[in-house]
């Protein structure tokens, strides 16, 4: 039986448009290219959409995955909170400010839009365990959603990762193991293993095309949350770059569906000064991005040879936008400056974000006048260790009230 996943109808080479059925490939057979999926989306509708569930099976109808997703066992992740940011614009001076907090998934990151679509596309494939080389948000994601849906997971993941996110996958008793290298070493060891576990879906490898495809509801829910229009300008932290180009598919397909108004928008790019090879290869003018040896505090986007990379490019040059870098240093002031002014704990990957946006105002890059989304990826608990040293309490007392009042705190 051929695999049934709605809408979608092939995968489609992005470099040299050569078509392949759906199936468990990820790179062209004619030239190598990364390939994408391909839909008939003539039948999708705003009335549709919204009459979905609060998770990103609403737009199942614009994801390849099979009609009935959303009654197969899944953490539902999606439908994240958009929080209109009016203290942080006005630390930074702008004017119309929106934080889309992701931190709010089923394991606190954006990683289970990707995961949940990765995981209902390779069961539908055929595929038995669920698996990833992961800089650790990943790792959450995937050994929460095989656990939920019952099945076996495998991850690999550095071993030098945050010790949070280290117990916070291991829980889910999975099959987990820490590898001693870097995350562009995990990742080499998991292609490898792709090409000999054959009934093992590597999300973020070998149904990649499918993975990629559910960052887009993050573009979606932005559109929706806003009254189905698209912000003026969006700042979104690089990994391997799949989050912001796929932000940029979603966006695209609304403005070609008619859900929304065709304008312009800018999409910028962040990442951490200690990895940053997109944000180098943007600001000499390259369209290659040469690798990197990542060290920042910024784990999560520690990845040194973005898969990705080329493809960032073309959207911040085609929209207008910008790719910037900020010091672990500005990192850690991000999160203080988020959680200070909004109440909202993220992880470094919010840090890198947000510092990222204060560095493009500050140089003139971003208009300060129009309407922002940031997204916040992740969830502050994962990394605490970065802001262990800052985050301390006022005081400590005995329990008296002259001990209170002796601190000056009244
Ligand atoms: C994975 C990740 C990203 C971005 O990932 P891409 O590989 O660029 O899609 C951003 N933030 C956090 C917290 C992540 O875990
Ligand atoms: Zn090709």
């Amino acid at each position: 039986m051929p695999a049934n996943l709605g809408n979608a109808t092939a995968l489609v080479c992005r470099e040299c448009g050569h078509s392949v059925e759906l199936g468990p490939f990820y790179a062209c057979e004619q030239c190598f290219g990364p390939l994408e999926v391909a839909y008939d989306l003539s039948k999708v509708t705003r009335e549709a959409i919204e009459a979905g569930p609060h998770n990103i099976w609403r737009y199942k109808d614009l994801l390849p995955v099979p009609p009935n997703v959303a009654d197969i066992p899944n953490t539902e992740p999606g439908f994240t909170r958009l929080v209109k940011a009016d203290q942080l614009a006005s630390a930074l001076g702008l004017q119309n400010l929106w934080v889309k907090d992701d931190s709010g998934n089923p394991t606190h990151s954006f990683k289970d839009r990707v995961v949940g679509v990765a995981l209902a596309a390779a069961r539908e494939l055929g595929f038995k365990v669920l698996a990833c080389p992961s800089t650790g948000n990943l790792a959450n994601a995937v050994a929460a959603a095989a656990a939920r849906a019952g099945i076996r997971s495998a991850v690999f993941v550095p071993s030098d990762l945050e010790q949070q996110k280290i117990i916070t996958t291991a829980v889910y008793d999975g099959t987990f193991v820490t590898v001693d290298g870097n995350y562009d070493d995990v990742n080499r060891l998991a292609s490898e293993l792709a090409g000999e576990q054959e009934d093992w879906a590597f999300v973020n490898v070998n149904v990649r095309p499918f993975y990629a495809e559910g960052s887009k509801t993050l573009g979606y829910e932005i559109a929706e949350q806003l009254g189905w229009r698209l912000p003026d300008q969006i700042v979104v932290p690089i990994a391997s770059g799949s989050q912001i180009t796929k932000i940029d598919k979603a966006f695209q397909e609304l403005i070609k569906l008619g859900l929304v108004e065709d304008r312009p928008y800018k999409v910028y790019g962040a990442q951490a000064e200690g990895c940053s090879p997109v944000s180098a290869a943007f600001k000499a003018g390259h369209d290659v991005v040469r690798p990197v040896k990542p060290a920042t505090i910024a784990k999560s986007l520690a990845i040194g040879n973005p898969a990705d990379g080329p493809y960032v490019l073309d959207v911040a040059r085609r929209t207008g936008g910008a790719i910037e870098d900020v010091t672990d240093a500005e990192v850690v002031e991000g999160i203080r400056l988020l959680a200070r002014t909004e109440g909202i704990f993220a992880e470094t990957a919010g840090g890198v974000t947000v510092g990222v946006l204060k560095k493009l105002i500050d140089t003139g890059q971003l208009d300060p006048s129009l309407e922002t989304v940031i997204i916040n990826s992740g969830e502050g608990l994962k990394t605490l260790d970065a802001v262990a040293d800052v985050a301390k309490p006022s005081a400590n007392i005995a329990p008296t009230l002259e001990a209170f009042r002796a601190t000056g705190l009244v």
